[in-house]
This record gives structure tokens, C-alpha cells and sequence, in this order.
């Protein structure tokens, strides 16, 4: 046990010890980032029984080196805005784990963003890449900018001198980002074309999530919002129930949440509300997802303008109110821990049956326990979000073969991957004793996969 902290050497520590160890290790090396440890949390709570029956994990110290980033980078980020005042933003790079493959996660342009928030992105990142089963690392960054009323020239001074300084740490096969909140097609079209302008090369691969007719694959842009839906429609059916004619409660009205809501009515579902940082929609009829692509894609509009086409929707101006619409799914898409306890609770007094993350740790502690104790189906992020990154995948390879999938090819392969993705969390948690939890069986399946491999690269 030659990697657990001297001081709880003085007898073979238990599985349980040890993981309680590691934590206390990387609460004490990780002061004032409470993100970042929630996450960690949440993958460390899950791991007991593969500790148990994989000794040679604690031997290798693999807990404490995969919660600790190969490497973190942070760094100034100096632009100036249309009439020429000069603004100093921080922009970061988080190089988690490239036991998989080259580092791959987004980059979010928000004013919330923080070394925690990047932390805790990056870590959930390299579980789910893992899951997809694809050659990924994971890796996440951004900066604490916010492009939200700033011009078209503005975002792309910032994003210029962005990628100065991130140039230098990415490629091809070193690190390859994508968008995440506040960063999209137009986003991702400034940083590469400054990229390239550095490097004096075009390497499309450095970046997924690229515009279809400049390098980048079709169904990226649908690929988080379809991929959860995929994955709850199997968690469904698993139970013998499906979209077809349920409730479904979608928060955010951005990329994920978008297609979330398309695939969902697809399916045959009415999607009666969806929201953005302002306040939520309500329509009894079915949310019109023509009319809010619109707004939010090409006019960048608030959501409240929705009511201008839709008179008879209804608009809250507390977005948590949102949880309380009665429904029988609920797809959070927005952001991190929007629904605490009383969001969990109203929807469950509301009768609620499943719940799948489309953003990243939606659901805090609490949320969680309550919708579980509660049987509410439960679909994790890093499960049911992977679609996304999968997709990105495919850019790299698609990328690599100088050669274009149909949309077609891409959505089955999609379908496939999500598919694939459950079918492993489910035998997954069945093997290590809790069988039905989907966030043990993606913890767990997530894990063993980099663990494996990082046991045999050896130390480092
Ligand atoms: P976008 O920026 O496209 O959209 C985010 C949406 O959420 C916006 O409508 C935003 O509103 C809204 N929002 C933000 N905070 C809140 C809040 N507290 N309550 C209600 N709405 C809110 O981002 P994405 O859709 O790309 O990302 C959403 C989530 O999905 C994030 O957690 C992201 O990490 C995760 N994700 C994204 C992937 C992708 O491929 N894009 C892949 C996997 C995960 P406003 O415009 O007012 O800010």
C-alpha cells in the first residue's frame, strides 16, 4: 500500500480507508474548490467494491494520480473592446488525463468560470470519453469572459488573444478542445482561424465542433441533446415506459437543451417548458422548438420573447420554478447544480419517473439522494451526455481521413454509441453489486477503463 498517505500505514488499510484517505488528501491539496471536490466525490463514493476486488489499483496509487491533472495551465488574457477600453480576462487550460488518447473536453466562455469549475469539468471528462469507447484523454478549459452583449468583433479580439497563449499547449494529437456555454460555431471559427494563423499549418483536427462546411462533421451540434435522449429512451425502456406521449420538462434553451427538445418530440414527447439564466417558459400545448432555435440561434434573443409568438405560454422569472411544472421526464441542460433539494422534491411530490443529466452535474448531493431514495430513473452526466464528445470524436477521425459521413452515418453511429454506453453501465453495476444504479455502473465502468490502462503506461 506503498501510495496511501504514510500516517494510515500502520495496518492494510480497507478499501474504505483507502478511499477515505485519498479524499482527505484531495480536499487538503484542493482548498476553496468546492466543484471540483463535489465532483470528485461523486466518482470516489461509487468505487468500494472495485477497490476491493482490484488491490493492485491501490498498490499503484491509480486513485490519487487520476484525481490529480497531468496538468493545469492558467493564464492571462488581454483584449480591447469597440471603443478601445482594455479588459484583462483569465483563461484556462486543464490537461487531466491523456491515458486514452490526446486530451479532448470543451471550452466555456462564462463569468462563473473558475480553476474549480475547470477542474471539476475536466475530471467528469475523462470518465465519460472512457465510456464512449473511443481513443480520448480529458482535458477542459475556458475562460471567465462573458460574450453575452458584446459585438461580433469583440468576441473575436477575445477569442484571438485567447488562443495566442492556448496555442501553444494544444494539436492534433496533443490536446484537442471543442465548445461548451458560450462557445459555439462562431466561437470555435475566430479560435481556429487564429490557430492556424499561428502555426502556419491547417490542422483541422485541433478542434471538433467546427462549422460541417469548414471541417467539422454533421450532427456534432445535435450530437449532447439526441445522445441523452437516446440514452434515457433505453433507460426507459428498460422499465417498459418511453417518450411517447410523456411530459418532458427541458431546462436552458442553448445547444444541448435545443436538441434535447427536438429528439424528445421527435419521440413523440410535448416538451412543456425550457428556460435560460432569465427565467423559464411554460406551454401547455408543446414548446415550439422552431421558434426558440430561432430566438436563441440566430437572434440570440432572451427566452421571454417566446411569448411574442406564443401568446398563450406562460413566462416565470424564477428559473428553479421550472421543476415545479409537473412531468414525467425532467432533462436539466443548463448548468451545474441546478436542482437542489427543492427542485428534487418538488418533482418528485409531482410524480416524476426519470431524469436525465444533459448538462454536467446538474443535480447537487442532495438532489441526487432525494430522486434515488425516491426510485426516480436516474441517467448520470457523464453517461448520458457523452453523445457529445463521441460525435467530437468522430470529427478527429472523419478529420483524419480527409473524408465526410452523411448525417445519416453519423446519428447511427450516435444511436450506437449510446446504446453501447448503457448496455456497459448497466452490466457494470450488476457485477459490482448494485445492480440498476447507472451512476455506480458509470462510475465504475468509466474508471476501470483509464485505471487499466494506466497500469500498464506504467508510472507516471
Ligand atoms: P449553451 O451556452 O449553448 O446553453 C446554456 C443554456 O443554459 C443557455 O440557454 C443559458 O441561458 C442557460 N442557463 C445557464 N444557466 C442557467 C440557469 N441557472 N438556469 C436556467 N438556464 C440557465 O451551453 P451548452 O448547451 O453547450 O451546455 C449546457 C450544459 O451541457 C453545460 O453543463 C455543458 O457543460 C454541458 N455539456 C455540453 C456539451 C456540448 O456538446 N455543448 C457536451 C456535454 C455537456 P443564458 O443564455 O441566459 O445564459
Amino acid at each position: 500500500m506503498k501510495a496511501v498517505n504514510e500516517s494510515i500505514q500502520t495496518k492494510e488499510p480497507s478499501a474504505h480507508e483507502y478511499i477515505k484517505a485519498v479524499h482527505k488528501k484531495v480536499r487538503d491539496r484542493n482548498p476553496g474548490e468546492p466543484e471540483f471536490l463535489q465532483a470528485a466525490w461523486e466518482v470516489f463514493s461509487s468505487l468500494q467494491p472495485v477497490f476491493e476486488q482490484h488491490p493492485e489499483y491501490v498498490e499503484e496509487g491509480i486513485l490519487e494520480r487520476i484525481s490529480e491533472p497531468e496538468r493545469f495551465i492558467a493564464f492571462r488574457v488581454t483584449w480591447e473592446d469597440d471603443a478601445g477600453n482594455v479588459h484583462v480576462n483569465r483563461g484556462y487550460r486543464v490537461q487531466f488525463n491523456s491515458t486514452l488518447g490526446p486530451f479532448k473536453g470543451g471550452l466555456r466562455f462564462h463569468p462563473t468560470l473558475t480553476g474549480s469549475v475547470v477542474k471539476f469539468l475536466g475530471f467528469e471528462q475523462i470518465f465519460k470519453n472512457a465510456l464512449t469507447g473511443l481513443p480520448i484523454g480529458g482535458g477542459k478549459g475556458g475562460a471567465d469572459f462573458d460574450p453575452k452583449g458584446r459585438s461580433d468583433r469583440e468576441i473575436m479580439r477575445f477569442c484571438q488573444s485567447f488562443m495566442t497563449e492556448l496555442s501553444r499547449h494544444i494539436g492534433p494529437d496533443i490536446d484537442v478542445p471543442a465548445g461548451d456555454i458560450g462557445v459555439g460555431k462562431r466561437e470555435i471559427g475566430y479560435l481556429f482561424g487564429q490557430y492556424k494563423r499561428i502555426r502556419n499549418a491547417f490542422e483541422a483536427g485541433v478542434f471538433t465542433g467546427k462549422n460541417p462546411d469548414n471541417g467539422g462533421s454533421l450532427i456534432r451540434k445535435e450530437a449532447t441533446g439526441y445522445g441523452t435522449v437516446y440514452f434515457v429512451e433505453e433507460m426507459l425502456k428498460g422499465e417498459g415506459l418511453s417518450f411517447e406521449g410523456s411530459r418532458v420538462i427541458v431546462s436552458g434553451s442553448g445547444n444541448v437543451s435545443i436538441y434535447a427538445m427536438e429528439k424528445a418530440i421527435e419521440f413523440g414527447a410535448t416538451v412543456v417548458a425550457c428556460s435560460d439564466s432569465e427565467g423559464y417558459i411554460y406551454d401547455p400545448e408543446g414548446i415550439d422548438v422552431n421558434t426558440v432555435k430561432r430566438l436563441k440561434e440566430v437572434e440570440r434573443k432572451r427566452i421571454y420573447h417566446y411569448l411574442e409568438h406564443h401568446p398563450k405560454a406562460r413566462f416565470g422569472k424564477d428559473k428553479s420554478d421550472i421543476w415545479k411544472i409537473p412531468c414525467d421526464i425532467a432533462l436539466p441542460c443548463a448548468t451545474q447544480n441546478e436542482i437542489g433539494r427543492e427542485g428534487a422534491e418538488a418533482l418528485v411530490d409531482n410524480g416524476v419517473k426519470a431524469i436525465g443529466e444533459g448538462a454536467n452535474m446538474p443535480c447537487d448531493e442532495e438532489a441526487v439522494r432525494i430522486l434515488t431514495n425516491n426510485h426516480v430513473l436516474f441517467a448520470p452526466a457523464k453517461a448520458a451526455n457523452a453523445g457529445g464528445v463521441a460525435v467530437s470524436a468522430m470529427e478527429m477521425s472523419q478529420n483524419s481521413m480527409r473524408y465526410s459521413w452523411t448525417s445519416e452515418e453519423v446519428d447511427e453511429k450516435l444511436h450506437q454509441v449510446m446504446k453501447n454506453i448503457y448496455r456497459n453501465c448497466i452490466e457494470t453495476a450488476e457485477k459490482y453489486g448494485a445492480p440498476g444504479n447507472l451512476i455506480a455502473g458509470a462510475n465504475i465502468a468509466g474508471f476501470k477503463k483509464v485505471a487499466d490502462a494506466m497500469l500498464e503506461h506504467g508510472l507516471n
